[in-house]
């Protein structure tokens, strides 16, 4: 089939991957996703994400379903037909080119003038810090080096899609900060649909307009940034966005004199009726709570929890500070830098009640 133009719809239907051994990698996969949008697949070791990812790129046959770009089935279309720019993890550089050739060689195929490309080559080296580099081949380039000349050549047309395997995976964390600033930036100037695997959530939560938590082949949840944090649809997505880990404890539902608690250990603490569902909670049940919910109290405040501080982590910036009870959960809690207490002492801490998740604990799925 003929290489054609893509704008940028894309539409995951249906899709199934299965390896041979029974392996069944991705499962039942749904996604619209909208011209210009940056989406994160993320996920731990093996969810899937990069055999997703290969099955948009045409490197990897699908099973079952169907990719559709701008309302065109692609099953069967090459890579190369697909419009896509692709920057994987080992993906190769030519060896025997300088760097400057590698990253104008797609310009160069597009036969564009001679000045465009070397304009267009050294803004990318510049915003991508290869300046001092132009002259190397690959095979005197760091890996981390070896990454960046791969975007680079990835990025200097405008294809209709952009595929990324944890591009920035060989980089230390300072320039990885700096190259996800770039990535954005570059992005959003060329407006090409992308779609980038990692299994960082930090990575995930500060790049994606949209991300796709996936685990164990099968989508969690797809959303916002700001929605997968402020309402995980399920404990997966509870446990694994979000840095310290949202507070998970098993909880049962206890009411008196008209008002709800939740146990916490060998305590009672006041619920939200807004967080209860309509049609009523199945136990056994399990509740969660981001760690910036967990405020300091006082010791004669009602509902105050007495804990004892276990681990203390300041960075300077805010400090993370692990807490233990007898007969309690551990409970993580986030709070200002200039926080006083010692590793040994007690503290009180009260839990914000219209903070607080529920969860099935046998589907896993969030109420509310
Ligand atoms: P990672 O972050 O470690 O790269 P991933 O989320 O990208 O992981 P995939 O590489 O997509 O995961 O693999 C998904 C599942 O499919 C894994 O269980 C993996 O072992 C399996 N798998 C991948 N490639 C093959 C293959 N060629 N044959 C059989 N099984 C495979």
């Amino acid at each position: 089939m003929e290489n054609r133009n893509f704008a940028g719809d894309l539409q995951i239907s249906k899709v199934n991957k299965w390896y041979p051994g029974d392996v069944h990698a991705v499962k039942d996969m749904d996604m619209e996703i909208k011209r210009g949008e940056f989406i994160v697949f993320v996920g731990p070791s093996g969810c899937g994400k990069t055999t997703l990812l290969r099955m948009i790129a045409g490197l990897e046959s699908i099973s079952s379903g169907e990719v559709v770009m701008d309302g065109r089935i692609v099953n069967k279309v090459p890579p190369k037909n697909r419009d896509i720019a692709m920057v994987f993890q080992n993906y190769a550089l030519y060896p025997n080119m300088k760097v400057k050739d590698n990253i104008a060689f797609p310009l160069k195929m597009q036969h564009i003038g001679k000045t465009e490309i070397e304009r267009r080559a050294a803004e990318l080296a510049q915003k991508l810090e290869l300046e001092t580099l132009l002259e190397r081949k690959p095979g005197a380039l760091s890996g981390g080096q070896r990454q960046r000349v791969a975007l680079a050549r990835a990025m200097i047309r405008k294809p209709g899609l952009f595929l990324m395997d944890e591009p920035l995976a060989n980089l230390d964390a300072k320039l990885r900060t700096e190259m996800r600033r770039e990535i954005i930036t570059l992005q959003r100037e060329l407006g090409v649909t992308t779609i980038y695997v990692t299994h960082d959530q930090t990575e995930a939560m500060t790049m994606g307009t949209r991300i796709a938590v996936i685990n164990g082949g099968v989508l969690q949840q797809f959303g916002t940034p700001q929605e997968i944090y402020r309402n995980p649809a399920n404990l997966f997505v509870a446990g694994f966005i979000g840095s310290p880990n949202m507070n998970l404890w098993d909880t049962k539902l206890v009411t008196y004199q008209g008002q709800h608690y939740l146990t916490l250990g060998n305590t009672h603490i006041p619920i939200d009726v807004s967080n209860l569902p309509a049609d009523g909670l199945r136990e056994p049940l399990k509740a969660g709570i981001r760690p910036e919910h967990i405020v300091p109290a006082a010791p004669d405040e009602p509902h105050a929890v007495r804990m004892k501080i276990n681990i203390l982590e300041n960075t300077g910036r805010e400090a993370a500070v692990f807490l233990t009870g007898a007969d309690m959960p551990n409970l993580t809690v986030v709070t200002d830098a200039d926080f006083s207490g010692q590793v040994g002492q007690e503290v009180y801490i009260r839990l914000k009640p219209e903070k607080i998740h529920l969860f099935n604990i046998e589907t896993g799925s969030a109420y509310g």
